[in-house]
């Protein structure tokens, strides 16, 4: 009798010290294992996953990171006027403008990728892609340019053999570009959100974060794992946007880049008039792949190559990504082809 009076309170004492326990624990974000931030940065919705960080880890790491976007944004952009791309746009042919490293760096890269994809990728569509409307994210005129103006382009394009543009030594070790004129416009819309997001992850990194997801519209870049658990991720239908059509599960250090016509267009003349644009026809690409993934170990080259590999086609795209080592890709044809190379790490979706 007694010993169940005194033991019969203790139970339900006991649950609810319990209960309390992971409500607190649950309700503590310092608790939390996994973070989700998500901003708008670089005209897309960008989000940062962390595990196992403490909330002030988590807070200081994202903050590093959106301040690490926000400044590749402020050069590399070319619809800010006070960006370094804008004024090396607008600036006389033949100007002589000292550039930072970053900027060397990711137009080197782009010029890089654009001699191994034959010209594919080119970093120096700025005027083609505002002749096209896509400039400032979404054509919205939605109006197919002259004919004439394509051509001039094509014309002063075909003048040059070289990219156009002069890379200049100045006398304190640093690097000026001597422009070409409105051929080689710059527009680092196809690469720069890739170098933003390595500097993102790096800045995680450095913050004491080694495990984290970021994911930029169709670019990601994944490091470590999810508590021992790989993350996984979802590549979307190039034609049904509600729906996945391929997923991955990884763990350890990879970037992926996905690009497709569905993103950014208009439809005129019957036809999709998208965001990607063959610099060979100076108008959308038509190689018949609506949607083209990368996986490779920065996030520059995923992003880029994702671009080339759409614009050279299916035949083109997998010769080059078999010519390159440790890059890895998935390639969907209008026609319903559909490949992905042996290393690529993901799985078409049953029904997709
Ligand atoms: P998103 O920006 O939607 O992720 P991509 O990475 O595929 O898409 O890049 C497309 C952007 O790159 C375009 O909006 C344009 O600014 C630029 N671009 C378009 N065609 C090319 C091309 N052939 N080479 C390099 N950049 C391109
Ligand atoms: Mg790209």
């Amino acid at each position: 009798m007694m010993r169940d009076l005194h033991f019969k309170p203790i139970v339900p004492l006991l649950l609810l010290l319990a209960f309390l326990g992971f409500w607190l624990l649950w309700k503590n974000p310092s608790h939390q294992e996994l973070h989700a931030t998500t901003r708008l940065a670089m005209g897309t919705l960008v989000s940062v996953s962390t595990w196992g960080a403490t909330e002030a880890e988590d807070e200081n790491g994202v903050n590093w990171v959106f301040s690490r976007i926000k400044e590749v944004e402020s050069w590399a952009s070319k619809q800010i006027p006070s960006s370094l791309v804008y004024k090396i746009n607008h600036s006389p042919k033949g100007t002589l403008l000292e550039v930072p490293e970053e900027l060397v760096t990711v137009v080197h890269t782009g010029l890089e990728i654009r001699n191994l994809s034959g010209g594919a990728f080119d970093p120096g569509l700025g005027y083609l892609v505002d002749l096209w409307g896509f400039g400032n994210g979404v054509a919205e005129e939605g109006k197919i340019p002259e004919t004439q103006k394509i051509a001039a382009w094509l014309e002063e394009r075909n003048k040059h053999h070289d990219f156009g543009i002069q890379w200049v030594k100045t006398a304190n070790g640093g690097m000026a570009i001597q422009w070409g004129g409105f051929a080689y416009e710059l527009d680092l819309g196809g690469i720069a959100k890739g170098y933003a997001m390595d500097l993102a992850m790096e800045s995680l990194k450095l913050s004491g974060i080694p495990n984290a997801l970021i994911v930029a519209g169709g670019d990601m870049i994944i490091a470590g794992s999810k508590g021992g658990k790989p993350w996984r991720i979802g590549i979307q239908h190039p034609r049904d946007h509600n729906k996945v059509m391929a997923f991955a599960e990884i763990t350890g250090d990879m970037a992926m880049s996905t690009s497709g016509d569905y993103e950014r267009f208009f439809m005129a003349n019957g036809e999709r008039q998208h965001h990607i644009l063959d610099p060979k026809t100076g108008k959308p690409s038509r190689s018949g792949l609506i949607s083209v993934s990368i996986q490779t170990s920065t996030s520059i080259k995923a992003d880029a190559l994702s671009t080339a590999v759409f614009v050279l086609g299916m035949k083109e795209g997998k010769a080059l990504i078999e010519k390159l080592d440790g890059v890895e890709g998935m390639l969907v044809h209008e026609n319903g082809e559909r490949w992905k190379s042996p290393g690529f790490k993901g799985q078409w979706l049953e029904g997709s």
